[in-house]
């Protein structure tokens, strides 16, 4: 059983992250800007988030609306210049929630999702910047689009609702080689002009900033263990 980390845990921690993913990054070929670590808070106290906000860090990701809104509304109100990512599966009669709240949403996976985004968007007058999921291990369990839908979704929201992707995101499958589905993610993301990446988590990051990646998407790394809900 990993121990829980106490405060001064999490900001060694992150530290120690934050080195090895740019120094992973610099051995690895890239255009472009570096690798970032959205540290993910999910399960987490606002009290151990802002350990995280004390020490600088300011990218976070979240995966559910309901309890992203209770830590998020309170901590945006100390630190305006989060940048916040939801990275986990988003309802279309959610998506308003999800627009107000999120600075990024790295889960968009299907037409009628994209659709309603463009239209929030346009109502609310704010811009979120979005990910395309893959699911490039192609589970029936998981979120994301195949690898053979993604050339139809992009062309709905590039020429039908001329709604910006930024990049594209992936979950590899548990039992198989993270690098593969890595390099899969990239080799789409070339081949459709796609300018970023969000792939690895804690116990790949290393090997995903190496490979090319824009962000990695650390939890346990950082804040320990998940704390059940
Ligand atoms: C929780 C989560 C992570 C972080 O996982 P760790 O293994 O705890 O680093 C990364 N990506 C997604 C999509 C997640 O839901």
């Amino acid at each position: 059983m990993p121990k829980t980390p106490d405060m001064a845990d999490i900001k060694d921690r992150l530290a120690d992250i934050l080195v090895r993913t740019s120094e992973a990054a610099a051995r690895g070929v890239r255009e472009g800007d570096g690798c970032r670590v959205i540290a993910m808070s999910k399960t987490h106290p606002a009290g151990r988030i802002r350990e995280a906000l004390a020490a600088g860090h300011r990218i976070f990701g979240e995966n559910r609306i309901q309890e992203a809104a209770e830590k998020w509304l309170d901590l945006r109100q100390d630190f305006p210049d989060i940048e916040l990512h939801l990275i986990g599966g988003l309802q279309t009669n959610k998506v308003k929630d999800a627009v107000a709240l999120f600075d990024v949403i790295q889960t968009v996976d299907r037409e009628k999702l994209a659709r309603a985004l463009k239209k929030e968007m346009d109502k609310s007058g704010k811009t979120v910047r979005l990910f395309i999921q893959v699911n490039t291990g192609e589970e029936p369990q998981k979120g994301g689009i195949p690898s053979s839908e993604l050339p139809a979704l992009l062309r709905c929201c590039r020429d039908e609702l001329d709604l910006a992707i930024e990049g594209l995101m992936c979950i590899p499958p548990l039992d198989e080689e993270p690098a593969l589905h890595f390099a899969l993610l990239k080799k789409l993301a070339g081949r459709f002009g796609l300018e970023k990446l969000s792939m690895g988590m804690s116990g790949d990051f290393e090997l995903a900033a190496e490979m090319g990646a824009h962000y990695v998407r650390v939890g346990t790394a950082i804040f320990g263990a998940r704390i059940s809900r």
